[in-house]
């Protein structure tokens, strides 16, 4: 008949089932008919939403609501397979899972980053982390029963997810403090191995957040890179030891093993991309989120972000889809986002621009109000709802 394609059945893998693969997975299956497989791939069997993760932490989410069963996913026709991702072959276009090879026609990697906690002696048995769901369901208790103490909050370099994060973190156990009358006898304190706070958003995003930080009586101590932790003492670079009674760290990542190991990485370990397609040096093969190396024209990778993760997973999908119908892929990522930094009773700031800007990202930053709290949440509800 005329003017009808006929396409044959192709296979989009999916590797990664957090907030870049979810998406993907979700857009394609929209966007595509049912004769071709959309195939997700994630070792753990649940979702979990890590930016709730502080929400956690504060007590205002549990567990149970930040988590969802990836195989949920099977009642919109993704096919979810539960299992540890050993090897990928991206000239082939080959994925191994329990000794299983799969065959992709489009592949997309979204496979995160691992933690580097062990790269600092003693940190993860001394200190306790709000970045998996566990540390922060562990800390929930812990922050409602202090009543006196040292609280310190560290980063690490050379680089870690959501460069908002350890700042909210401090402002949330900080809001928790005084909501419980007991701020003014803990001592709170965060000390950052980079020179300023979300410094890849600008100086303008860095000076607000450094004053929020004094606003709210946290010291604040930048280019202090933590080096060793043991019971009760942090020690630094410079040689310097800081006491505490409770230590929370925002850990160090490095590229998911996996791909490391794989052609896909370049001699970081991460993968580099086509910062408007994603697209990797391999045909058919795409990376993003977390895994995705995209520099920056300040030298600075663009931040490992979800929003940044999710906008990506949608260009990818459709790109994927024009493809496989024919169409041209014309979709871009143009390098546009924005991070909360949530700050407690119920308020965020959000800092947003273009992070592809020239000659370096062109950044505003809105003071904390309900309403940026509020899209935070909707955000939430987007992935966790409409993903799910
Ligand atoms: C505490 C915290 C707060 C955050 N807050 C925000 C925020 O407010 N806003 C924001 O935009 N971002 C935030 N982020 C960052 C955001 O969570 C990440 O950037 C985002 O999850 C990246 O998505 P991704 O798909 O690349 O990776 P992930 O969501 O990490 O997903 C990767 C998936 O790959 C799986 N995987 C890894 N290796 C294998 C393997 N070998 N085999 C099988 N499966 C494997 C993992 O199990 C995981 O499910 C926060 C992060 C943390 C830790």
């Amino acid at each position: 008949m005329a003017g009808v394609v006929h396409q044959s059945a192709q296979t989009v893998v999916v590797l990664g089932g957090g907030v870049g693969g979810v998406t993907t997975a979700n857009r394609l299956r929209r966007r595509l008919d049912r004769r071709h497989r959309v195939v997700l791939i994630d070792r753990e069997p649940d979702f979990s939403f890590a930016a709730s993760y502080l929400w956690v932490m504060a007590g205002t989410r549990t567990a149970q609501q930040v988590t969802r069963p990836l195989k949920r996913l099977e009642r919109r026709g993704i096919e979810v397979v539960v299992g540890d991702v050993e090897e990928v072959d991206p000239v082939r276009r080959t994925v191994t899972v329990a000794d299983h090879v799969l065959e992709a026609d489009h592949l997309v990697v979204s496979l995160g980053a691992d933690y580097a906690t062990d790269s600092i002696e003693g940190l993860g048995e001394h200190g306790e982390t709000f970045a998996t769901l566990g540390g922060a369901e562990a800390l929930a208790p812990r922050i409602d029963s202090l009543v006196k103490g040292r609280v310190l909050v560290v980063t690490a370099a050379p680089v870690y997810r959501c460069p908002a994060a350890p700042y909210e973190s401090a402002f949330l156990i900080d809001a928790a403090l005084r909501r419980a009358g007991v701020r003014s006898s803990v001592e709170m304190a965060v000390h950052s191995a980079e020179p300023g706070p979300m410094g890849v958003a600008g100086p303008n995003v860095s000076a607000a957040v450094t004053s929020m930080l004094a606003d709210r009586s946290i010291d604040y101590r930048p280019s202090h890179q933590i080096t060793r932790v043991e019971s009760g003492r942090a020690q630094f670079a410079d040689g310097e030891v800081e006491p505490f009674d409770l230590l929370l760290y925002m850990p160090p990542i490095r590229s998911p093993k996996v791909v490391a190991a794989s052609s896909l990485a370049t001699e970081s370990g991460w993968i580099e991309v086509d910062r408007g397609t994603l697209a990797t040096s391999f045909a058919g093969v795409y990376a993003i989120g977390d895994n995705a190396q995209i520099p920056l024209s300040i030298g600075k990778p663009l931040p490992r972000a979800g929003v940044f993760a999710h906008a990506e997973a949608l260009v990818v999908a459709d790109n994927i889809a024009s493809a496989i119908k024919g169409r041209p892929a014309d979709a871009r990522f143009d390098g546009n986002g924005g991070c909360f930094i949530e700050t407690g009773f119920s308020k965020a700031g959000y800092g947003s621009g273009n992070f592809y800007a020239e000659p370096s990202p062109r950044v505003t930053v809105r003071p904390p109000s309900r309403r940026s709290h509020l899209y935070k949440v909707a955000f939430e509800y987007n992935v966790m709802r409409r993903w799910l």
